[in-house]
C-alpha cells in the first residue's frame, strides 16, 4: 500500500487540475492520494469523481493557514466537513486576507524594480479561490524577472523577504479545535521544515496534543532532514500522536516534491481513517 497525504492542484498553488493530479498519482503507483489544497476545498469534487473511476482511494482534505504567534504554519486537515459554518466562515476570512494581500505585495515589488499588473498575477490564479505567493511567483517568471518558483522565494517572497506581506491566519491551537468541530483529523504539516523548531518546540507540540488532542505530525516530508524526523517520530511515539509521510506535490511547481517520494505508513492511515468515523 503507497499512501500519500499531501498534495496541492490548481484550485491552490499546484499545476495540475484535481482531475490530473488524480490521473498522475494512478501511474505513480499511489493506493490512497489526499488532495489537500490551501484554504479550499472547492477541488475535491473533482478528484472525487476522477478518483471514483479508477482504482485509487481519495482522502479528502485540506491545509489551512494558521500561526503561531506570528509565524505561519500549516494544518493538515482530513476529513473535515467544509461547510461546517466556523470552519467555513474562517476559511472564507483566510482568502479574503490573501486576495488582499495581493495589492501590497505588488507595491513592494514595484519598489524593488519588479512591476507587475494584478492581471499578471490573477492569469495563474486561475480558478484557484486561494491566491498564493507561489502565483505572484509565477507572474515573476513570465516577465523574466526570476527562474523560477524557488528563487521569486528566495530573493523576494519568503517570510521576511524584501516583498512579503503578513496576512490574516488563525492561531494554531484554534485551528486544530475548528478542525475538530468540523469533525475532521488534524495534523501539523511540516512542523520542523522553514517553520523552525524554534516556533514549533516539542514542548509545545506536547501541549497541543494533551490539551487539544492534535492528532498526528507530519514527519517524512521533504523539508525535514534526517534528524528533525528521527526527533518528531520518537515524538509522536511517546505522544501518540499519528506519524505520517506525504509528497508535498505541486506539479511543476515545486522540485523534489513527486507523487509517493515520501509515503505514509498503513497502519497509520488505517488509524487516521478510524478517528473519522
Ligand atoms: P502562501 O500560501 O501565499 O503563504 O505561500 C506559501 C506557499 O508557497 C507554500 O504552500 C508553498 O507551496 C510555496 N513556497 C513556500 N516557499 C517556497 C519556496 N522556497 N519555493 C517554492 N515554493 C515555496
Ligand atoms: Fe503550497
Ligand atoms: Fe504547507
Ligand atoms: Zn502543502
Amino acid at each position: 500500500m503507497r499512501i500519500d497525504l499531501h498534495t496541492h492542484s490548481t484550485v491552490s498553488d499546484g499545476t495540475d487540475t484535481p482531475a490530473e493530479l488524480i490521473g498522475k498519482a494512478v501511474q505513480a503507483g499511489l493506493d490512497v492520494v489526499a488532495l489537500t489544497d490551501h484554504d479550499t476545498a472547492d477541488g475535491l469534487a473533482e478528484a472525487r469523481a476522477a478518483a471514483a473511476s479508477t482504482g485509487i482511494e481519495l482522502m479528502e482534505g485540506m491545509e489551512v493557514s494558521c500561526r503561531r504567534a506570528e509565524t505561519s504554519v500549516h494544518l493538515l486537515a482530513y476529513g473535515v466537513d467544509a461547510a461546517h459554518p466556523a470552519l467555513a466562515a474562517e476559511l472564507a476570512k483566510v482568502r479574503a486576507g490573501r486576495s488582499g494581500r495581493l495589492a501590497p505585495v505588488l507595491d513592494k515589488l514595484a519598489a524593488l524594480g519588479l512591476p507587475l499588473s494584478e492581471e499578471d498575477v490573477l492569469r495563474h490564479v486561475g480558478d484557484s479561490p486561494s491566491v498564493g505567493r507561489p502565483h505572484i511567483a509565477d507572474a515573476l517568471v513570465d516577465k523574466g524577472y526570476v527562474r523560477d518558483r524557488a528563487e521569486a522565494f528566495d530573493r523576494f517572497l519568503a517570510d521576511g523577504g524584501p516583498a512579503h506581506v503578513a496576512r490574516y491566519a488563525i492561531e494554531l491551537a484554534d485551528g486544530i479545535d475548528l478542525v475538530h468541530d468540523a469533525g475532521g483529523v488534524a495534523v501539523i504539516a511540516h512542523p520542523w521544515g522553514r517553520t523552525s523548531r524554534v516556533v514549533l518546540p516539542p514542548d509545545y507540540l506536547r501541549e497541543l496534543a494533551v490539551e487539544h488532542g492534535l492528532d498526528g505530525i507530519e514527519v517524512d516530508h521533504h523539508d525535514h532532514d534526517a534528524d528533525a524526523r528521527e526527533e518528531l517520530a520518537a515524538l509522536c511515539e511517546g505522544l501518540g500522536l499519528l506519524a505520517t509521510g506525504s509528497s508535498d506535490y505541486h506539479g511543476v511547481g515545486k522540485v523534489d516534491h513527486d507523487l509517493g517520494c515520501h509515503t505514509t505508513d498503513p497502519a497509520v492511515y488505517a488509524e487516521l481513517r478510524r478517528r473519522l468515523r
